[in-house]
């Protein structure tokens, strides 16, 4: 049986990630700061364990024969959407940077075979609407528009080096936007499509939605299902460097929450307010991982209907329980 560690497990990815693999017939170590949020673990161990510590790396990373799991996923970071990005640079400069520099070691050292490390689109540089898709080389020279771009492109190149010098394979994924049930819907770290369920489900039918921004940001979102996918087949292949996953749709943040607001069955109208925005537009190549066989299966409204009925759900239980939503 082959054996996967998959750090971050309590988290978003990590945890459809750990459901694919036992789906797979992996057994499954999850490891992660703190334990799931919305479900119990799908994992056959979890352990909870700060992973910017070193010597929790090590223990991460080896079972308890003291052999080196066959692969480690690395999906923890101290991460959440553009506004904490905005607002928490030194925290994630400083702990998605530890947490890669100790995984990083810890795994190549303890023999650890594939090693997987999920990287980001935020790596690249702005964009203007309309120009052509960049490639995964064109992220040099390097001009990452916030601080969680720059932490990623220098753990990219750290898990490259520790690849070399241990022969460990090293797989790297840069996600576009990812969504779906089970991620962070509130609180300050929540990213755009599951912001905008929310608000959509709190919103009456004819009422207004804030959205950050005049709304013309263009992006692209992919399902978790997809992500997940495109995970495991790139883990599977021998693919070096970085590759893009991303679904080739790309919408405005406005087209975003009128898609929300379709699945949902409510008119909604956007109210424009100041907030951090980010890029201006994004578009990449997705040839590297087309190359191997991925292809996004779900569209924006195919994606959205399994994502808005789950935070209208969290909602709609949040506020019986007289939270603050
Ligand atoms: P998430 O926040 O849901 O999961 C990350 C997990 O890391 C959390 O459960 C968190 O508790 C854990 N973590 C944080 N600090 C830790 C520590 N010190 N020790 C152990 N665990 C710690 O995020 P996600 O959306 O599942 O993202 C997973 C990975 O994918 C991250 O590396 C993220 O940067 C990357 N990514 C995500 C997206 C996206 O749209 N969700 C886009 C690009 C890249």
């Amino acid at each position: 049986m082959k054996t996967a560690v998959v750090c971050g497990a309590g988290g978003f990815i990590g945890g459809h990630l750990v459901e694919r693999l036992k789906s797979e017939g992996y057994w499954v170590r999850g490891v992660d700061i703190k334990r799931p949020e919305f479900r119990k673990t799908a994992a056959d161990e979890f352990l909870k364990l700060d992973l910017r510590i070193p010597r929790n790396c090590e223990r991460a990373v080896k079972l308890e024969d003291g052999k080196p799991a066959d692969e480690v996923y690395q999906l923890a970071a101290d991460m959440g959407g553009m506004g904490f990005i905005h607002s928490a640079e030194c925290e994630i400069m400083h702990n998605s940077m530890l947490i890669n520099v100790h995984m990083t070691d810890a795994a190549a050292r303890a023999g650890v075979g594939r090693y997987f490390f999920s990287s980001s689109v935020c790596v690249y540089r702005d964009m203007k609407p309309g120009e052509p898709e960049m490639t995964e080389a064109e992220a040099v020279p390097a001009n990452p528009d916030n601080e969680y771009g720059w932490e990623k492109l220098y753990s990219e190149r750290m898990a490259q080096a520790y690849g070399r010098r241990y022969g460990m394979k090293v797989r790297i994924a840069r996600f576009q936007n990812c969504y779906g049930p089970y991620g962070t819907w509130r609180g300050g770290r929540e990213k755009a499509p599951a912001a905008l369920c929310r608000k959509v489900a709190l919103a009456p039918d004819g009422g207004a939605v804030e959205i950050w921004g005049d709304g013309s940001a263009i992006r692209s979102y992919t399902y978790v299902a997809d992500m997940v996918d495109g995970i495991r087949r790139l883990m599977d292949s021998d693919l070096e460097g970085a590759a893009n996953i991303g679904c080739p749709q790309y919408v405005s943040v406005l087209e975003l929450l009128q898609c929300v607001a379709d699945v949902a069955g409510k008119r909604i109208t956007a109210k424009t307010v100041p907030g951090p925005v980010g890029v201006q537009s994004r578009n990449f190549s997705n040839a590297r991982i087309y190359s191997i066989g991925w292809k996004s299966q779900y569209d924006l409204r195919r994606g959205i209907e399994e994502t808005y009925p789950w935070i209208a759900e969290q909602v709609r239980q949040a506020l019986k329980r007289g939270e603050t939503v």
